[in-house]
């Protein structure tokens, strides 16, 4: 019976209650003129996009005078779930050739291995959708991107997150928390998850030993290594082999890359998972969109193919000077703490010499109101509920229980180098005068 508006009642799913929204998507609804919160592209080849874009309507206005009708409505249409082929295509021989990734040396039978997705941030929603129920158990570097935090709790993992240094995860703790999650919980760890080319958040790389030990360990144990290489094209120096390159006969590394940060926010996401997962990854991707948007796919075609080693180089070289410049004047003006020293991505890490010092109270009470914004530290641990650490001294796991407060990650992404040293000057000055 229709009640009227005032008494409908929307009972929320179990983890739409328990989850609050995330801390990012939070902040960005601030607008402030020094943002150094999300990590937001702010170098993009936008002549280049504007002469693709064009490119791409003369080709279609061609194909339309020449009466080839369905080639131009199959690039405004629904696409096969795993992607434009001419763009698995493209994209296939290019983590083939430039990153060692084991694909077939033939193109054709190379494509069928790469999924186009909505973002690769679809990807971890995917696998997680595929392999998590509540309880499983996922292993995270301690702090870990929020976004593959977000939807491992949406699935009820329990996150046990394993201590980090300024090289990243250290994959000897990785072994010994399998270990003991298989004593604690009866359970082998589903994903192991790792951004080994400049973390999200610390902005640290993964030395060549590590990640040889990580894959070795993803094998030994038959554990899935999800190898989050979202700032792969934004690598400062030539970067190191990814972990997806020792896996030959590709079982345990799940490859995710992304366009979104060199090329443009277009979602459009790829990714070389084991063949073992890729039916049901597909299956799950099928009911999140049925398809990833056709026409985003034929321009980044055009980019991948044509244009992109022309124009990357230089957007590289952009970001690491803002990094030179943030960093220089973090060490210039901020007070004493420690930081990361990125080699590539967006982020920097800061961590207060003052345990005390609580970084999500100062950006709402202090940042936020002075025009400054970053992300809180805090916002890179799992909620309690879902959280465990690995601890070292122990050598237990045991309850997340205090996430440490006193850090932050600062993005350089998204500003010009006067913008970031104007804000990085200003929030040094604010520092300082809140932890004299
Ligand atoms: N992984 C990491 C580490 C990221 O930083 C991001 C973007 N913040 C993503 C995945 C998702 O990127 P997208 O969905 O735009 O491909």
């Amino acid at each position: 019976m229709y009640m009227g508006l005032k008494d409908v009642r929307y009972t929320l799913s179990a983890w739409t209650e328990l989850i609050p929204e995330s801390e990012i998507r939070r902040l960005l609804k601030f607008t402030v003129k020094y943002y150094f919160a999300g990590g937001k592209p702010g170098i993009l080849p936008l002549e280049t996009f504007a002469k693709i874009l064009e490119e791409v309507s003369q080709e279609q206005l061609k194909l339309l005078q020449e009466k080839k009708y369905f080639e131009v409505i199959n690039q405004y249409n629904y696409e096969k779930t795993a992607g434009y082929d001419p763009l698995r295509k493209v994209v296939a021989k290019r983590l083939r050739e430039r990153d060692n990734i084991p694909l077939p040396s033939d193109d054709e039978e190379a494509k069928n291995k790469v999924i186009i997705t909505t973002g690769s941030q679809q990807s971890l929603f995917i696998l997680g959708d595929i392999l998590i129920d509540p309880g499983d158990v996922v292993i995270t570097p301690a702090p870990a991107y929020l976004g593959f935090l977000g939807p491992m709790m949406r699935f009820g993992a329990r996150i046990v997150t394993v201590p980090s240094d300024d090289k990243g995860i250290i994959p000897e703790y990785v072994e010994e928390a399998i270990k003991k999650s298989i004593e604690t919980f009866k359970r082998v760890p589903d994903i192991v998850y790792v951004i080994p080319d400049s973390d999200n958040p610390k902005g640290t790389t993964l030395p060549m030993n590590r990640r040889k030990r990580l894959y070795e360990i993803a094998e030994e144990n038959k554990i899935l290594l999800v190898e989050d290489a979202a700032y792969r094209d934004i690598q400062f120096q030539k970067p190191l082999p990814p972990i997806k390159s020792f896996d030959k006969e590709n079982r345990w590394v799940a490859y995710l890359r992304t366009t979104s940060k060199e090329a443009a926010v277009f979602r459009i996401g790829y990714c070389v998972i084991p063949d073992e997962l890729i039916d049901n990854f597909l299956k799950s991707k099928g009911y999140i969109d049925l398809t990833s948007p056709t026409i985003n796919q034929v321009i980044l075609k055009v980019y991948y193919e044509k244009y992109i080693d022309k124009v990357l180089p230089e957007t590289i070289r952009g970001y690491e000077r803002r990094c030179k410049v943030m960093t220089k004047t973090m060490d210039e003006h901020f007070p004493e703490g420690f930081r990361t020293d990125p080699t590539g991505g967006f982020f920097v890490w800061w961590e207060s010499a003052n345990k005390t010092f609580n970084a999500s109270v100062f950006l709402e009470k202090v940042a936020i109101p002075n025009d400054v914004s970053y992300v809180p530290g805090a916002a890179f641990y799992p909620l309690p509920q879902f959280g465990y650490m690995y601890d070292p001294d122990k050598r237990e796991i045991v309850p997340l229980k205090e996430i440490p407060e006193n850090a932050m990650r600062l993005s350089y992404s998204y500003l010009p180098e006067n913008l970031i040293e104007e804000g990085i000057i200003k929030l040094g000055k604010l520092l300082s005068e809140h932890l004299r």
